[in-house]
């Protein structure tokens, strides 16, 4: 019996990992699986961002750097922060990481004490509340329901605060739900975090795939207690070049070079250089990702409620949640039904805050989505 401590033995392993892996035996044994349960755009990094970390490569960029990043990255990260954000960033309060995930893990390591009340939008990425607990804090959820849009309802986030609350996170454009915060929202998450002396970490890896809204980032409303986190992953299509970054109050950006320093010294560094073209350069791209994904949201989210499977319309990231109750009462053994018999791998809602529905990810190819559209009736009609 392996002695592993009670920290890791509390974790619970991502339910996206358990439906890819089913998924993946089915496809291994020759089933076509057509998988929608992947966060991640299926688009190639863009050439221009490939050429720069061969660049880098061959000009033998490939010792260790700043534990921070190297200042070059840091400085274009400031200079986007400022440019697309309006937000004032010395390149020393900017911390480049392996991933915004590293960058979350980070901040939480260096905020909470045990017992430390951390409030979180539900439906939530399934990773905030485990990191949370893994950091010894306590996961609160706020609920958000589907017939607003998921959108925040300050007054119930200002009851669930209590003595104990140190943080809210918050996650605009949110995955899993879409939901895009207005400005109106967060200025009064702002005067709230204030009032109960709060800190804020906003997740903004979606900010540029978004439809019919704007994005606000909540810390021009309150710089001194908000740390902004985003990276490359789902901008510029780098997920596996793990480029995240975080931006706030320099006593928090030094308490995560701290914690990095002892953990993985720095962010890849051919990365790290190739990110400075990504971040730098990389407008032509977006509007093109973006304006493709919008033609996906729009077809898949009008194919499903077409067929009874009631969606409401996300603004924003890659994500629809569908009412998942027609097929089964239970997300699980729906996410289960529509694996084996649609031949469709998607997430079920519970482990994300949403029972009853499930998260389908429309970062797949048009005709993909006919496909799926195609099965998903001919398994209702079977019913
Ligand atoms: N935050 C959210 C809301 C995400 O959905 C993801 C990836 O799925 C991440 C952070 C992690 O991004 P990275 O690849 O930079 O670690």
């Amino acid at each position: 019996n392996m002695p592993l401590s009670q920290k890791v033995r509390s974790l619970k392993p991502s339910a996206t990992v358990a439906v890819s892996s089913r998924a993946l035996e089915l496809k291994r044994s020759g089933v076509d699986v057509i998988s929608l349960s992947v966060g991640e755009p299926d688009f190639d990094t863009p050439p221009h961002v490939v050429a720069a970390a061969k660049a880098a490569l061959d000009a033998g960029k490939t010792r260790y750097t700043q534990v921070g990043g190297i200042p070059e990255l840091r400085e274009a990260i400031a200079a986007k922060l400022q440019r697309e954000n309006g937000l004032s960033y010395a390149p020393e309060a900017v911390i480049v990481t392996s991933g915004a995930k590293q960058a979350l893990f980070n901040a939480l390591f260096a905020l909470i004490d045990p017992g430390d009340e951390v409030l979180i939008p539900s439906p939530f990425w399934v990773s905030y509340p485990e990191m949370v607990a893994f950091a010894g804090g306590v996961p609160v959820p706020v609920t958000t329901t589907p017939e607003s849009g998921y959108q925040l309802d300050v007054e119930a986030l200002r009851a669930a605060v209590t003595p104990r609350t140190k943080l809210i996170m918050l996650n605009s454009p949110s995955n899993p739900t879409g939901a895009v915060y207005p400005e109106q929202t967060l200025r009064e998450v702002a005067a709230l975090a204030r009032e109960h002396d709060l800190i804020i970490i906003t997740d903004e890896m979606y900010e540029h795939i978004i439809y019919d809204a704007e994005h606000v980032s909540i810390a021009r409303f309150a710089p001194e207690r908000t740390l902004t986190v985003n990276g490359a992953s789902k901008a510029y299509a780098m997920t596996g070049w793990r480029i995240g970054y975080a931006a706030g109050p320099q006593p928090l950006i030094t308490a995560m070079n701290a914690i990095q320093s002892q953990s993985t010294s720095n962010a890849n560094s051919i990365a790290q250089w190739a990110a400075v073209t990504a971040i730098t350069d990389s407008y032509a791209f977006i509007e093109a990702s973006r304006a493709e994904f919008h033609r996906r949201r729009d077809r898949i989210v009008a194919g499903l409620n077409d067929l009874g499977l009631s969606t409401p319309t996300p603004q924003g990231a890659f994500y629809v949640m569908a009412d998942s109750t027609p097929i089964h009462a239970s997300d699980l053994e729906a996410a289960r039904v529509i694996l084996d018999e649609a031949r469709v791998a998607v997430v079920p809602g519970a482990d994300f805050g949403a029972p009853g529905r499930v998260r389908l990810s429309y970062a797949v190819s048009l005709e993909t989505i006919e496909e799926v559209l195609t099965r998903f009736k001919a398994l209702l009609d079977g019913l």
